[in-house]
């Protein structure tokens, strides 16, 4: 890419890990819907999970541009950091909204890997996108919340010790505002399975580890709410812009590996007695992705540069993980059509990463609700929900 590479020791090692890593490791788990726990014990040794938690409780605090770096590395090598995004970002609420000792608690175990704190649960099957209209509630018993409900999509569930999980404790009914009533509660899932929490796996076209969570009187302690409660939204939002500047980094990884799978395909593969990607039919299209790639990594860099100055980036961490997903599946759809009937291979990993890729354009927020946000929040036109 044309664009100066940040962070080049970093991408250089992770580059370096990913290649222990091959395509014949993804496929095999890929068959089996299975989780990468060998991928992400190596990153977890290496620090890279590590890199948002400040040094002193225990992490590198190298910031959002070094995770960005090593995400688009991981899927520009073709391995997939979805299994494990989430250890980087989730424990976020906890730094920014959580007290002192629960910060002293968890945080360091987050950093070393000995606490996985990588399941969010925000979906509900009822409200959709809709978050206010959330249904799982916490009713305060003595010195516990007791949680009943349901969440769907709701990944790594069954590859984390702790959750962070939003509810209502107030009824939407009985609030002044639709996104007042709302909390954050840290479940720690090792107590919780079986004694009110039951997971069930979804099997998705891709293996993302996704699953249902059902609470049943879910007894949860209430030192274990984070921040105050009925404020839970807006600390969820506040976690969200860094998630998309991340998500939208594992795009413009996506889209590189796509633009480098099929660039060396073109040149190699000879029909009617010259290489592909002498004909312009199919140049054009790898150019154009590399042209709309270039483009998208530009505008990631800048919300991530705005996040790391502390500035309220919310519209260009939309902004970035929309035109980058845009971008990544865009390469996508050009990489299999320059690979013909080889395209659909299990061996070549290209339709793997092509179904992988797809979910950006839906999670962690579809492309519409971005336009949305755009149409309303900067263009100042008549909302429409
Ligand atoms: C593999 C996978 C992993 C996920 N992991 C997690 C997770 O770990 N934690 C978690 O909390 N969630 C997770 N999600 C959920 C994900 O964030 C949602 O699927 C996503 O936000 C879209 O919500 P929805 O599926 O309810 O779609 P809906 O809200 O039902 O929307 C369906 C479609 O309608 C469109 N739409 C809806 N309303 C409007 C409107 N007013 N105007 C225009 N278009 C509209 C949407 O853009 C979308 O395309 C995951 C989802 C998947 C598929």
């Amino acid at each position: 890419m044309s664009t100066e590479e940040t962070f080049p020791e970093i991408r250089e090692a992770v580059r370096k890990l990913c290649a222990d890593f091959p395509g014949t490791y993804w496929q095999a788990l890929d068959r089996e819907r299975t989780y990468p726990t060998e991928f992400v014990r190596a990153l977890t040794e290496a620090g890279f999970l590590s890199v948002l938690i400040p040094e002193e409780f225990g992490g590198s605090g190298l910031g959002l541009g070094a995770a960005t770096a090593i995400l688009e590395e991981i899927h520009r090598s073709g391995c997939n950091g979805g299994a494990c995004h989430a250890q980087m970002y989730t424990m976020g609420t906890v730094l920014k909204h959580g007290n002192a000792e629960q910060k002293a608690k968890y945080l360091p175990g987050v950093a070393d890997g000995s606490l996985r704190l990588q399941a969010f649960g925000v979906t509900e099957p009822g409200a959709g996108t809709d978050t206010t209209r959330i249904r799982t509630f916490a009713r305060r018993e003595g010195d516990h919340y007791v949680v009943s409900g349901q969440k769907i999509w709701i990944s790594r569930a069954e590859h984390s010790d702790l959750m962070v999980l939003l509810c209502r404790t107030t009824p939407r009914e009985e609030c002044a505002k639709s996104s007042d009533g709302m909390s954050v509660l840290l479940v720690d899932m090792r107590e919780a399975v079986g004694n009110g929490l039951t997971i069930r796996p979804i099997r998705t076209m891709l293996n993302h580890a996704t699953t249902e969570l059902f609470f049943d009187d879910l007894r949860v302690p209430a030192e274990n709410l984070i921040g105050e409660e009925g404020k839970g939204f807006r600390y969820i939002l506040s976690g969200m812009n860094a998630e998309r500047i991340l998500i939208a980094s594992e795009c413009i990884g996506d889209a590189k590996f796509f633009i480098d799978r099929a660039s060396a395909y073109a040149r190699d593969r000879n029909v009617f007695g010259r290489a592909i990607g002498s004909n312009q039919g199919v140049q054009f299209p790898i150019a154009r992705a590399y042209v709309q790639t270039n483009a998208a990594e530009l505008v990631v860099a800048d919300a991530a540069a705005k996040f790391e100055a502390g500035i309220n980036c919310g519209t260009e961490a939309n902004m970035a993980k929309l035109v980058a997903s845009e971008a990544s599946w865009f390469a996508a759809d050009m990489c299999i059509q320059t690979h013909g009937g080889f395209g659909f291979a299990e061996e070549y990993d290209v339709e793997r990463k092509f179904r992988e890729t797809r979910l950006y354009q839906v999670a962690p927020i579809s492309t519409n609700l971005i336009l949305s946000h755009v149409a309303t929040h900067v263009l100042d036109l008549p909302k429409s929900f």
